[in-house]
């Protein structure tokens, strides 16, 4: 049974892409409509089926529609969501996916339009991978998707956001921005500050090929730097925390290797084995 009327996406990437997929192949909507700036990305995205019609026209893709999602890269979520907003029904809900919550969240419960109700959201779901290409329908499928409501949320537009992420197969888990930025800051942030920092610091092997446990932790340094500068700087203060516990960490970790104490040493690798295993 269709949730909503009308769907439109803003930004029809690896995310909005996949999201449009998901959408149409579990009926979530009567019709799905993309917007991009450029026709290739919407003829991309209704031959693989994200889309039922899409438009270059942003003010048009969002008329009529029940709920608006916001697939742009973090920086665009905002100056998109204030224009697109005035175009937008009474009673309609507007979501992002931005991998960065404080920022936008505080942007956006003030200002919009007060007949449209605003949820912000992070589908933790995703590669290194982008574009429409990318998209793949069972993306979200299995994962979280964290809802970050603030005491002006409507509860029945996050009502009606946390039944959407679950008929996606996600599990839906609530927390403030700024939980939910520090959180990502030390899980998801720091490891690509450390995989793109890695990457840039070794230059030529001489070896004959590159190994797997180098190719395994660098594997998101292939990230767009687009999408990851803007996600560094909009989460700029809770990662510089995280990599200042890293530098504790860090310095501790040479400061034995130093001392050659095999003692400390070991019980640094124990302990961080017993941490890896209880991750699920
Ligand atoms: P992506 O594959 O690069 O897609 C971004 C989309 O934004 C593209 O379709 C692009 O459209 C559009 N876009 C770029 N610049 C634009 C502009 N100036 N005006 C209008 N549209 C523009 O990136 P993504 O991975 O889907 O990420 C989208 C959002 O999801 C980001 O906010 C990100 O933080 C969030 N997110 C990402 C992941 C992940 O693992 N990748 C996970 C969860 C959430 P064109 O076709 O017009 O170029």
């Amino acid at each position: 049974m269709a949730v909503f009327d009308r769907i439109t996406i803003v930004g029809l990437g690896l995310i909005g892409g996949s999201l449009g997929m998901a959408i149409r192949r579990k009926g979530l909507a009567r019709e799905v409509v993309g917007f991009s700036r450029k026709p290739s990305t919407l003829r991309e995205a209704k031959r693989r089926g994200a889309i039922d019609q899409g438009t270059t026209d942003a003010r048009a893709a969002v008329d009529g529609a029940d709920l608006v999602v916001l697939a742009t890269p973090v920086d665009l979520i905002v100056p998109y969501a204030r224009r697109l907003a005035r175009s937008m029904k009474p009673g309609s809900i507007l979501m992002d996916v931005g991998s960065t919550k404080a920022k936008i969240v505080a942007a956006l419960d003030r200002g919009l339009n007060r007949q449209v109700a605003f949820v912000g959201a992070h589908p933790v779901a995703g590669s290194e991978q982008r574009g429409i290409a990318a998209a793949d329908a069972a993306l979200f499928d299995g994962s979280v998707c964290i809802l970050t409501p603030t005491a002006k949320t409507r509860p029945a537009a996050l009502r009606a956001a946390t039944r959407f992420w679950r008929r996606l197969n996600m599990r839906v888990v609530i927390m403030s921005p700024a939980a939910h930025d520090q959180a990502l800051a030390a899980m998801s942030h720091l490891p690509h500050a450390l995989a793109f920092c890695l990457a840039g610091a070794i230059s030529a092997t001489s070896l004959p090929q590159t190994p797997r446990s180098f190719l395994d932790m660098t594997r998101i340094a292939q990230s767009d730097p687009e999408l990851w500068d803007d996600i560094f700087l909009s989460n700029r203060r809770s990662i510089l925390a995280a990599m200042d516990r890293f530098t504790t960490h860090w310095r501790r970790l040479r400061g034995t290797l130093s001392r050659g104490d095999r003692r400390a040493l070991r019980a640094a690798l124990v302990r961080a084995n017993a941490r890896r295993d209880a991750l699920s």
